[in-house]
């Protein structure tokens, strides 16, 4: 048996190029990270080995009896990274990702067509929340189910939860979701849940790209208020890429949703679980109990607030004129350019990050925004200080593209440049996430 470099050097030189780019790059994609040494070690391992259906104690395959041990120890330490008494929460740590964990609950405690209630994609919510243009159900989500996505009052950059509140008295969605993909601040959780009571829907919180701030206590807990909370684990959670669903084990709205959700976990959407996520998880929840993994969700926040105290200061509108979280979304349109030509240019620059629609947005290819995240280069040591430089180095990068678009044809450069100002330059575009 050989190692990577002998067994095939094609795919560990595209490795070597790729660790390489994390390694140069400024990382600014809100939902990506750089997790541990032990949990990729865990990642890597002979867990992914092993066939598992079914949960700890009832398994459909034989020879599990570590596997029911892993698993056993990654749901107790997920409940205690959010702080949950375990008579009161149940967790499913087997969602491959958060889009399948977001899908198992609808199945769990929805029948086909029941209606639903999202933050809209282009308002910073996620497709998995029920995304439809006027002229095509997108998501699965929205094939499946009817959704009616709520939307941020645009004056102001937050959720209009008054218009929601209306909206939801007469389209009586079964479920409403909270949480986003683009939101710079924590949800009204007592006010949705006020929303949701009076329709007698169920409240479910994607915490996905906030975990990390949630086990840290740095945000709201939306385990207080919410029915069921789902989450991917690899983003400011800082673990290996899966998912997880947390329950309330006392039943709600007559729905035990204990068996539906772990039903719907297996067998009604996963086969086999992921073991070596499982043990990667396991590993990132144990660190996520530790006073460094506070300390560096605390800088997580104050990192962003310095970078968008410094853009507010370079004369940048933000949405919602700042930010409690994570990440900034930053509204180019007053500058007469969009966020897909900065992502590019940035790109060049090894400066990482993404474009965004922003509230108001005409179209989602070439949106008017980008958006910023902080727990990537937190976790490289980056404090208030550089943070604070990489606002002066996105300036640059918006000055140049600026710049590329009001010149002409001319030298190499400026014909580069006006490519890049050009429609051509656009059509490596991608859904953001
Ligand atoms: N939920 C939210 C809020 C997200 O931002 C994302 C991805 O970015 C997801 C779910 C989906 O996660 P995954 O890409 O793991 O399917």
């Amino acid at each position: 048996d050989h190692g990577l470099s002998e067994a095939d050097p094609e795919v560990r030189a595209i490795i070597n190029k790729e660790k390489e780019r994390q390694f140069k790059s400024l990382e600014l994609i809100a939902s990506e990270n750089f997790t541990s040494r032990a949990v990729m070690e865990a990642v890597g391992s002979c867990l992914t080995n092993k066939y598992s259906e079914g949960l700890p104690g009832k398994r459909y395959y034989g020879g599990n009896e570590y596997i029911d041990e892993l698993e056993i120890l990654c749901q107790k330490r997920a409940l205690a990274a959010f702080h949950l008494d375990e008579n009161k929460w149940g967790v499913n740590v087997q969602p491959l990702s958060g889009s399948p964990a977001n899908f198992e609950v609808y199945t769990a405690i929805l029948n086909p067509h029941d209606r639903i209630m999202g933050l809209d994609l282009p308002h910073g919510g996620h497709l998995s929340h029920g995304f439809m243009t006027p002229k095509r159900r997108v998501s699965g989500t929205s094939i499946y189910f009817e959704s009616m996505p709520y939307r941020l009052d645009e004056s102001i950059g937050l959720v209009d939860y008054d218009m929601l509140e209306k909206t939801a008295t007469l389209f009586r969605p079964k479920l409403i979701i909270c949480g986003a993909s683009a939101y710079p601040r924590d949800f009204d959780y007592p006010r949705m849940r006020k929303i949701a009571d009076a329709v007698g829907a169920f409240l479910m919180m994607d915490m996905a790209h906030i975990s990390g701030l949630v086990a840290a206590s740095v945000v709201a807990d939306p385990f207080e208020y919410c029915d069921i909370v789902t989450t991917t684990t690899h983003k400011s959670l800082r673990g290996p890429r899966g998912g997880m669903i947390f329950f309330k084990k006392d039943p709600v709205l007559g729905v035990d949703l204990e068996s539906a959700i772990n039903n719907a976990v297996f067998p009604g959407l996963q086969g086999g679980p992921h073991n070596h996520t499982i043990g990667g998880l396991a590993v990132c929840l144990q660190h996520a109990q530790s006073p460094e993994f506070k300390a560096y969700q605390n800088q997580v926040v104050s990192n962003c607030r310095a970078l968008a105290r410094r853009l507010v200061e370079l004369g940048y509108t933000l949405v919602s004129g700042g930010s409690d979280n994570h990440l900034v979304l930053v509204d180019l349109r007053p500058l007469g350019i969009d966020g897909a030509r900065v992502e590019k240019i940035l790109d060049m620059a090894s400066i990482t990050l993404n474009k965004n629609s922003v509230p108001g947005d005409k179209s989602a290819l070439v949106p008017g925004g980008i958006r910023i995240g902080s727990p990537a280069m937190t976790t490289r040591g980056f404090t208030e200080k550089e943070f604070t430089a990489i606002a002066d180095f996105i300036h640059e990068g918006v000055q140049i593209t600026i710049e590329a678009k009001g010149l002409a044809s001319g030298s190499k450069v400026q014909e580069f440049l006006k490519f890049v100002s050009s429609p051509d330059f656009l059509l490596t575009d991608k859904v953001s996430n």
